[in-house]
């Protein structure tokens, strides 16, 4: 079984206003037409378009064909270009609808099993009049009414023998397919499948893609350093004068590394470790801001910015809040970012655990990740 999808694209549209047809106006800064195209990608795609368009439909990088002077005409020529080509399914899909789901487009080829066809609909949930003259005339009664949306999705040589034989004048395929006795499966369709016909669904258009665009990771990290001998710790880059010090193969900036981890792991990038081997001797006593440094330069080469971070550092002592502002400050510098991103906080463990008995200092950090 294959699917086609063909993408009618050939209309004027005279209700957006505006120099182009709107198919060719501009969403989120590409034409609407390339949303479209894009939404199935990976599927097979024919884009039916007007004569005049063809040096702006080139940029699709689809096989085009020319449509014809009706809607019926254009589905055609479509149909009539995937004749022979093993196609046994066909989307047909009106390319001023550039937020198509690949869900959607799951639920119609799964009807397809069962049913000739199968188009989205939405119920009418508002209610519905009838209006003359600026006044209410009467209501509708909305029970079993839809909104019927696109692609609609048919098995292929049904709905190529309804088209042929129909005398054209048709509203879309659906009626087309049921004129010629075939069976159309309702199959649930998606608010966010909206058509554009007026200047103000763009803006929403584009508010449902910003939405989609939206990617927050999330990482943790966790770090453990034992005490040794020594006069400070170096916590989150602060230097903190301390009756011991803490034994580790850099400087064993505990609270540091459970933040370096945090970010890595919102990238999927393994931890310290990974980016830094132990057993490499260039890092032995390694100042740890290197580490974080790097942390975020990943993140930042792969299009995140820090989103804000959260660091718990778990001791007796040394008390920590005396330092936990210039503690968020130097995380901050070093990762360039504001400093109401950044938290430091501490606890005991209430004589509790190793911490507790204050044979080391343990650290959980928290970080976000959004795409800039
Ligand atoms: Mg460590």
């Amino acid at each position: 079984m294959s699917t086609a999808v063909i993408i009618v694209a050939a209309g004027r549209g005279s209700r957006m206003g505006g120099e182009l047809p709107k198919q060719w106006q501009l969403l989120a800064d590409k034409p609407v037409l390339a949303h479209t195209v894009a939404a199935f990608a990976g599927m097979q795609v024919l884009v039916v378009i007007h004569p005049d368009d063809r040096a702006l439909a080139e940029a699709l990088g689809v096989p085009l064909v020319m449509g014809g002077a009706t809607r019926d005409a254009s589905v055609l020529a479509g149909l009539r270009a995937l004749e022979g080509s093993g196609v046994t399914r066909v989307l047909i899909h009106d390319g001023a609808r550039p937020l198509v789901s690949r869900a959607l487009v799951d639920r119609l080829v799964a009807a397809l099993e069962v049913h000739d066809g199968a188009a989205p609909a939405l119920a009418v949930t508002d209610a519905l009049w009838r209006g003359a003259d600026g006044l209410v005339a009467g209501t509708v009664d909305r029970a079993g009414l839809y909104r019927a949306q696109t692609p609609q999705a048919f098995r292929f040589q049904p709905i190529l023998a309804a088209h042929l034989a129909h005398p054209g004048g048709s509203l879309d395929d659906v009626q087309v397919a049921r004129d010629a006795g075939l069976d159309v499966a309702i199959v649930e369709g998606d608010d966010s499948n909206l058509k554009l016909t007026f200047p103000g669904d763009f803006a929403r258009a584009e508010a449902i893609l910003r939405g989609r665009d939206m990617d927050v990771r999330l990482g943790n990290g966790y770090d453990v350093h034992a005490f040794c001998d020594g006069d400070h710790v170096w916590l989150c880059g602060v230097r903190v004068p301390h009756s011991r010090g803490l034994l580790g193969h850099s400087d064993a900036d505990v609270g540091m590394h459970a933040l370096t981890d945090a970010i890595y792991g919102a990238l999927a990038e393994g931890d310290i470790g990974r980016h830094f081997p132990p057993s490499d001797p260039q890092w032995k006593g390694a100042a740890s801001h290197i580490f974080l440094a790097h942390a975020i330069a990943l993140a930042r080469s792969r299009g995140y910015a820090l989103g804000n971070c959260d660091v718990t550092l778990v001791c007796e002592r040394p008390k920590i809040g005396p330092h936990a502002i210039e503690m968020q400050s130097e995380l901050a510098r070093i990762m360039a970012v504001d400093v109401g991103r950044v938290s430091v906080k501490a606890t005991t463990s209430e004589r509790l655990g190793f911490t507790g008995r204050e044979e080391g200092i343990a650290a959980i950090a928290t970080a976000t990740l959004v795409r800039a």
